[in-house]
Formats: C-alpha cells, structure tokens, sequence
C-alpha cells in the first residue's frame, strides 16, 4: 500500500467545517499512527534533503510536521506564528483574507542571508499564508526556495501565487 493510499484512508473530510459549505480536510489522525508518521516525515525530508539550509513551519500544524523535517534533515526549525505571540524582536507581514486581513510573524535574526529555506504547512489553499511566509523569508536576506504540503487543494490557485518565487513545490495529496 502505498503512502498516498494510506493518507487517504487516514485523513478524515469533515463537511461544513468551521463554516457551511467548507470541506475541512482533518490531518491529525496521522499521529494516532507512529509509523504512517514516520513516513510521512522521511517522504518530505526526501523532498528537501541537501537542498535548503533551514526549514520554517507555519502555525500551527505546519510545526507539527516542520519540526521533525528539520531534525531529519539536521538543519534549523524557525517557527512562522500568527500575530501577537512571539515576543521582540521580530517582523511581520501582512496578508488578504477573504474577510479582512491576517498577519504572521517570525523572529529576528534566526534565519541568516543567503539562506535556502523550505516553507511547510500541512495544507495549501489559497497560497495567502504561504505567501506571506515567504515574504518574511525574503525580508531576512533568505531565500524560499522549496515549499512542501501535505495537502494542496487545486483550484483555489494556490499554486500560481507561488510561482513568483521561483521555488519547488511538492504536496503529497491533492
Ligand atoms: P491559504 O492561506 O488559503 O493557503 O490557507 C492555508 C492555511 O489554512 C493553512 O495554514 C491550513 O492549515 C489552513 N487550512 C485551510 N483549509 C484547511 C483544511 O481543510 N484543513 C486544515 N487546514 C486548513
């Protein structure tokens, strides 16, 4: 069986979720199976392994599998958050919600210029977070050069508004 097929029986679709009309794609049953985890972990870190020098993981479940591609590959983990948690210093970048606007944020000084950084968050939709990811990535003198998801949902043109950074991308499932 192969990794694909086992995610597939393993993340559960939750319709209307959190509003009607949503599909909310549920990954966390992954972590109820420590292998299927470690697999996953080891398909991603083959993804970027001898290609980035620092991994950034976008809150929150981007940490949960960030972390660990960073510790496979022996490289830094830089944690992207949302507004209002890290304390000084740090940057931030603002981004277009449907609804309004969101903003992320990430240390000072913990990734270096020059830097190939991957960006991975557990799923893709819009491209809006990744996107401003790696506008932070940028704003340290690095470089986003690979992004990796889980999940990357087509037709809501996430894709396409990554393109301007040039970067590889890989997503396990569509
Ligand atoms: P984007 O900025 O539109 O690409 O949205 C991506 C962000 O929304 C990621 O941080 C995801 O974790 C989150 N997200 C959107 N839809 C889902 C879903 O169906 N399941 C889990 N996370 C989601």
């Amino acid at each position: 069986e192969s990794l694909i097929q086992k995610l597939n029986e393993t993340i559960e679709n939750i319709p209307d979720f959190p509003i009607p009309g949503i599909l909310f794609r549920d990954i966390t049953p992954i972590f109820l199976n420590s292998k299927l985890y470690e697999e996953v972990i080891e398909d991603l870190a083959h993804f970027s392994r001898g290609k980035v020098d620092a991994v950034c993981g976008i809150e929150s479940r981007g940490f949960l599998f960030g972390i660990a591609i960073a510790v496979a590959l022996d490289v830094p983990f830089v944690l992207i958050r949302k507004k209002g948690k890290l304390p000084p210093p740090f940057i931030s970048e603002k981004y277009e919600l449907e609804y309004g606007t969101s903003e992320v944020e990430m240390r000072e000084g913990h990734l270096k210029p020059g830097q190939r950084v991957l960006i991975h968050d557990d799923l893709l939709a819009t491209g809006g977070t990744t996107e401003a990811a790696a506008r932070l990535v940028e704003k340290q003198g690095a470089k986003a050069t690979q992004f990796s998801f889980l999940i990357g949902l087509n037709g809501l043109k996430g894709e396409q508004k990554l393109e301007q950074f040039n970067a590889e991308i890989y997503k396990i499932l569509t």
